[in-house]
């Protein structure tokens, strides 16, 4: 009988903001042993370079110079995360802020800055035995991978999560604000030209809002199960 099990696995993860892919993907890479990446902390990384360097964001060229010259690192974490390096600076905690999250959801609706970080995305993920997660990895970046999930939550669910994380962490979280941010950011990323976010078509959608993260990781590991 021949053994149809693929050697490596590319497990492609999309969805909105706030809807867990993070928490959800690294669990999964972690019980695989294999790496993660948080596609989003790329876009992130030009959006903090862009706004450091004062280019001003409408300044298509300018935004697109910048995403062409950034020197990218990749390192393992013992989480199984991969740790993005831009120009050899590990940006940490600041990828975080609302603003850079602004500026991430700006400059990567610009198509040829997009593409340049896409093509560094579509090689990681050539090389296999990664869970990336993103908006566009089951429809752009990873194609043919055979696991993709599409997570869903409505925004009150996804802005009610991140409140709780906030004051974790011991910062303020205003609802209000956050669940806007998240309402317009979603537009924004469904309804740009290039990329904009939706299902694959063979993408398995899992609806989060009423799940925990565990349940939510059991489905995602029910559908490897089946290939890998
Ligand atoms: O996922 P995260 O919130 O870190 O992503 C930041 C922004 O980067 C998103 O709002 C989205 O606009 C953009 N993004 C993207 N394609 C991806 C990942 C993120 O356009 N694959």
């Amino acid at each position: 009988m021949t053994n149809l099990r693929p050697s490596k696995i590319t497990i492609a993860i999309d969805g909105t903001a706030g809807v867990g892919k993070s928490s959800v993907g690294k669990a999964v890479a972690l019980k695989y042993g294999i790496s993660f990446l948080s596609t989003g902390q790329m876009y992130r990384c030009l959006g903090w370079k862009v706004l450091k360097s004062g280019i001003n964001m409408d300044d298509e060229s300018a935004v697109i110079k910048a995403a062409k010259d950034i020197v990218w690192g990749f390192e393992r974490q013992s989480d199984s995360s991969l740790k993005v390096l831009v120009d050899g600076q590990y940006l940490g905690d600041k990828l975080q802020l609302e603003e850079v999250g602004r500026a991430a959801s700006k400059v990567s609706a610009i198509g040829p800055a997009r593409a340049v970080i896409m093509q560094k995305q579509i090689d990681l993920g050539r090389e296999g035995n990664i869970v990336m997660e993103g908006r566009d990895i089951g429809t752009a970046i990873c194609p043919d991978a055979p696991v993709k999930i599409y997570l869903i939550a409505n925004a009150e669910a996804r802005a009610q999560r991140r409140v709780k994380q906030l004051q974790e962490q011991g910062e303020k979280a205003d609802y209000d604000e956050i669940l806007a941010s998240i309402i317009s950011r979603d537009e924004r990323d469904s309804n740009r030209s290039c990329s904009p976010l939706k299902p694959a078509p063979d993408a398995v959608i899992i609806d989060t809002s009423a799940l925990s993260l565990d349940e939510v990781i059991e489905k995602v590991m029910e559908e490897v199960g089946k290939v890998w």
